[in-house]
């Protein structure tokens, strides 16, 4: 925690501005360890405070980095970190902009006397790269999804619906450790596999139907993601099974793309290339990933669009996808992590085309 707090009185100091502001849960956990919902962070070039109401006052004087001095708040949070302004006499405060409500600019224009400056997504950034400590949380909420998942298709019957096999992945997340789901977990049956995040319902797995799911838990704080598509029984068409193969070639390409250095749209574009030379480039409409963390998306992004470039430290996913309006989809997700000398993958759940019936 002191390194990251060090990290932005560095960013503070060079931006010339007077301290750093943040009432963001995740922004807050990332400086402080709080994991709490509710606080306010003000770091300045030599004090660094925290700010929280009666209901966290416990779990903040064991959670906080012990460098924070810590406020309660009484007149509500924004105006809080607004009155420790004025009494610093702080000329001046970043902030990021993304992060903090217009209401929020509003009362500390009102009350602070300090400049508010946006600074853009200086926690962000940092966040990108994760800390060894941030790698074996990773490694271990990837590790509750691949077992979730591996049971999950042991078990497969043929008749169960989409909403049972949800019930399932969250009965699983919590029997293996898992505080609870990285979001709401996706199983699509069939056609309505073309719907990139449909929404589970009574679809039933039959013999020859696609079926999709997406999933992922969180572990002290961090996600993991999982996407796996698979044929049930057998494979229907010789159609469905080419889509199947170009979107796992498409992966395996864009993963032995990844090193250090290399701007992230361009594994993008290996991924999207490949697809469009396949004659999928149509249907596949979203980005090919994103960063993992704290949040279930974060930095960097792995999109046609994205400026970021890939370091030793970052773990992102790597997600292709083909959907066909009303025919199908198929969506192969996996995590990995940029080293030194490429990308390791994190995930390693079975990636099975055909999941045999019980
Ligand atoms: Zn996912
Ligand atoms: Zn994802």
């Amino acid at each position: 925690m002191e390194e990251r707090i060090e990290a932005v009185r560095k960013r503070i100091r060079s931006k010339k501005i007077g301290g750093f502001f943040s009432i963001d849960p995740v922004t807050n956990r990332y400086l402080s360890g709080f994991s709490g919902t509710s606080s306010g962070i003000l770091i300045t070039r030599r004090k660094a405070i925290f700010v929280t109401d009666s209901r966290y006052v416990e779990q903040a004087a064991k959670q906080v980095a012990p460098s924070y001095e810590h406020v309660q708040n009484k007149a509500g949070m924004v105006a809080e970190l607004a009155a420790l302004m004025k009494k610093l006499h702080l000329n001046s405060a970043g902030f990021e902009e993304s992060r903090l409500t217009h209401e929020a600019v509003l009362i500390l224009r009102k009350k602070a006397r300090a400049r508010l400056v946006p600074v853009g997504n200086w926690v962000g950034e940092m966040r990108m790269v994760k800390s060894e400590e941030e790698i074996a949380l990773m490694k271990k909420a990837i590790s509750v999804t691949d077992k979730v998942f591996s049971e999950t298709i042991r078990s497969l019957q043929n008749g169960i619906t989409e909403l049972d096999l949800v019930q399932e992945v969250v009965a699983g997340n919590f029997r293996h450790g898992a505080e609870k789901e990285a979001f709401d977990t996706i199983a699509l049956v069939g056609a309505k596999t073309s719907l990139p995040h449909g929404q589970p319902g009574k679809n039933r797995v039959q013999k020859g139907r696609l079926v999709l799911m997406d999933m992922g838990c969180v572990v002290r704080g961090y996600h993991s993601d999982l996407t796996r598509t698979f044929f049930f029984d057998r494979i229907p068409s010789a159609g469905v099974s080419k889509i199947y193969d170009a979107v796992a070639r498409a992966q395996r390409r864009a993963i032995r793309a990844v090193r250090p250095g290399v701007p992230s749209r361009e594994v993008d574009a290996v991924a999207r290339d490949y697809l469009t030379d396949q004659g999928y480039g149509d249907y596949f409409g979203h980005g090919l990933g994103h960063g993992v963390g704290l949040e279930i998306h974060e930095g960097p992004t792995v999109s046609p669009r994205s400026r970021d470039v890939l370091q030793p430290g970052m773990v992102f996913s790597i997600e292709p996808g083909v959907y066909i309006p009303r025919k199908g989809g198929v969506r192969i997700e996996d995590l990995v992590l940029v080293t030194e000398d490429g990308a390791k993958v994190l995930t390693k759940a079975p990636k099975p085309r055909v999941v045999y019936g019980q």
